[in-house]
């Protein structure tokens, strides 16, 4: 499946809020939002007043780049949700948190969601003592996520490790340091997801239009 290799910082930059895509960067003085803080090109300080369409767009935009998933793929998340019972936004949420690399990520394997895409893409990931290397891969609740054995060493899964504390903790992200892995417990709980902001009716709105 595809996904977005262009600049990142931009990404934060046009949805006007800091999405931590790079990691520990995103803490320093180094931010690119932080230091320039209005949206890139040529118009970017230029004062424009959102219609209510591009409101929802760019609610829609944000909620896909902070997962790291192209329209096409998004879309099928989203509609998926909708078939679901319950309210879709919150579905849809819930979907994309119990996506592999996302997970990885949750569990402070990996610094970003990018990365965890990456490891497990490179096979350092067992899901319930198997191999798995798809991304997407939707987690059920009480699967055991960890590293294997071969590739605890590496450096950036070490690097990532020493800073999941800083997170903020999860109730469905069960994380087993010692034993780099840990247990995701089920559907996410849609009052912790509040890092960056997200409006998901915006984004349920923009798709029944
Ligand atoms: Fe870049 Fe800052 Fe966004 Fe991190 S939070 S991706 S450093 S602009």
């Amino acid at each position: 499946m595809a996904r977005y290799i262009g600049p990142v910082c931009r990404l934060c930059r046009r949805e006007g809020l800091k999405l931590f895509l790079k990691g520990e960067r995103c803490y320093t003085e180094k931010c690119s939002f932080t230091r320039r803080s209005y949206p890139p090109g040529q118009h970017g300080q230029a004062r424009i007043k959102l219609s209510e369409y591009a409101l929802r767009l760019r609610e829609k935009q944000k909620v896909r780049r902070v997962y790291g998933i192209v329209e096409k793929q998004f879309r099928r998340y989203y509609f998926d949700a909708a078939r679901r019972k319950g309210r879709t936004g919150e579905q849809m949420l819930g979907l994309l948190e119990s996506r592999l690399d996302n997970v990885v990520y949750r569990l402070g394997l990996a610094s970003t969601r990018a990365e965890g895409r990456q490891i497990t893409k490179h096979n350092h990931i067992l899901v319930n003592g198997k191999r798995v290397n798809i991304p997407s891969y939707l987690l059920k609740a009480g699967d055991r996520v960890e590293v294997n054995e071969a590739s605890r060493k590496m450096p950036a899964i070490a690097a990532a490790l020493a800073q999941v504390d800083k997170r903020a903790a999860l109730s469905w992200i069960e994380i087993d340091k010692a034993n780099f892995g840990g247990v995701f417990k089920g559907q996410a709980v849609r009052d912790e997801l509040n890092e960056p902001a997200i409006r998901e009716q915006y984004v349920v709105e923009y798709y029944s239009r």
